[in-house]
């Protein structure tokens, strides 16, 4: 099968291209050859796009679906429970109509640590979640790490995910991984190939995480306001240390009950795509989980100053079972990740090749020969107004086009 994308606005996960034709051949982008197509697309008015990759996900049932309706085409999950984990894998290899998915397994944290809490208060009223609520493995000394990433090795793990967050910036006071425990998972990791990726909340956890070696950062620092030196000296070892950050702005908006989070869900665009009854999940419930009043203004400073820096900052939500929610966060978190300052055209790259690049996902997050038929069509400039890609015209998942909702 070959479809012709005609006279379209291209963003090749790097640069905008005013004009191009791009050909899908099967499952994979292909050079246009001039010969014959079996279908022709007009994309003239619109912008062909790699598919979105979202760097920081909870999957259960139904959301790899929800993701790809929004396109996003690819989840990178942080903490998934095993046999739901295991499910989600199978739909994602098995079919083309959700997202595809790399993931953790179970995280790393203390006996009774982030985010025991939100597992055992909220898995009482969530028995409809089934296996994707639970207990888990956890980690008590430094001894236990090569064998809980051996673990996790068996889960089919893709990363190491360490929790670093004491939820001070909750007000609460968890049990939490000591720095050793911190260097030792690192360490286990990295030996068994795997990149360690932590997430913190303060600055302080950062400084703990990059102490221990970690490759990544599951979340921006949010506890320091935009104007404190230290955010800048952060940043800078951020910098030095060849750090990566995902940037979960979405997330900590929705926590702190930002009034921006509902933006997304009045776009007509947006909830016209929305399945039935699901615009509730632009809230939840703040006692759940931890809070901060300034959260979302020092995590855009924090954001700011890494991407001044020079950090990669690479657009990830915290999607997961309440909110944000799958999918449609993912144009939320871009917005929000032009406020940080990123250019519209950098914000993209952020979601496309930035996160395939650091993630070692070297056959997707760009427009170039060979590489796989994740695209989306929308309509307009996203690299002009970054809400544009709010107006999905067309979804191709591993080069199969999406029937429209
Ligand atoms: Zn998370």
């Amino acid at each position: 099968m070959r479809t012709l994308i005609k006279d379209v606005r291209v963003f090749d996960g790097e640069r905008a291209i005013p004009r191009a034709d791009v050909l899908i051949e099967d499952d994979r982008i292909a050079e246009w050859d001039g010969g014959r197509a079996d279908a022709e697309i007009d994309g003239s008015g619109g912008t062909l796009l790699p598919g979105l990759l979202d760097a920081h996900t909870h999957v259960s049932d139904g959301m790899l679906a929800q993701a790809l309706t929004f396109g996003v085409t690819t989840e990178l999950d942080m903490f998934c429970l095993p046999s739901n984990l295991a499910r989600q894998r199978r739909l994602a290899a098995d079919r083309d109509d959700v997202a595809d998915l790399r993931s953790s397994g179970v995280l790393a944290t203390a006996p009774g640590g982030h985010p025991s809490q939100i597992m055992a208060a909220e898995a009482a009223g969530l028995s409809h979640l089934g296996d994707a609520v639970g207990p888990f493995d956890t980690i008590a000394d430094a001894g236990e790490a090569a064998a809980f990433v051996e673990a996790r090795l068996a889960e089919g793990a893709d990363y190491l995910k360490i929790v670093i967050d004491d939820g001070s910036t909750a007000g609460l006071d968890l049990p939490v991984l000591s720095p050793g425990v911190v260097a030792a998972l690192v360490e286990a990791g990295h030996a068994a190939g795997l990149m360690a990726v932590a997430h913190i909340a303060t600055a302080r956890e950062a400084a703990i995480a990059l102490d221990a070696g970690v490759d990544a950062l599951a979340h921006v620092f949010h506890d320091l306001g935009p104007e404190d030196p230290s955010v800048a000296e952060l940043a800078a070892r951020i910098v030095r240390q060849g750090v990566f950050v995902v940037s979960t702005l979405s997330y900590i908006e929705v926590i702190n009950g930002g009034e921006g989070a509902a933006e997304v869900f009045e776009d007509e665009r947006i909830a016209s795509r929305l399945p039935e009854g699901s615009a509730g999940t632009a809230r939840r419930d703040p006692g759940a989980v931890p809070v901060h009043p300034r959260g979302l203004a020092n995590a855009l400073g924090a954001a700011r100053a890494l991407h001044a820096a020079g950090a990669a900052v690479v657009a990830g939500t915290d999607a997961n079972f309440l909110a944000p929610p799958h999918g449609v966060s993912m144009h939320r978190e871009l917005a929000l990740l032009t406020e940080a300052g990123l250019t519209c055209e950098e914000a993209l790259a952020a979601a496309t090749a930035v996160p395939a690049r650091l993630f070692a996902l070297h056959d997707r997050g760009r427009i170039a020969p060979g590489l796989r038929a994740d695209l989306l069509l929308v309509d307009g400039d996203p690299t002009r107004d970054i809400t544009a890609t709010r107006a999905l015209r067309e979804v191709w998942r591993r080069g199969v086009r999406q029937s429209r909702a």
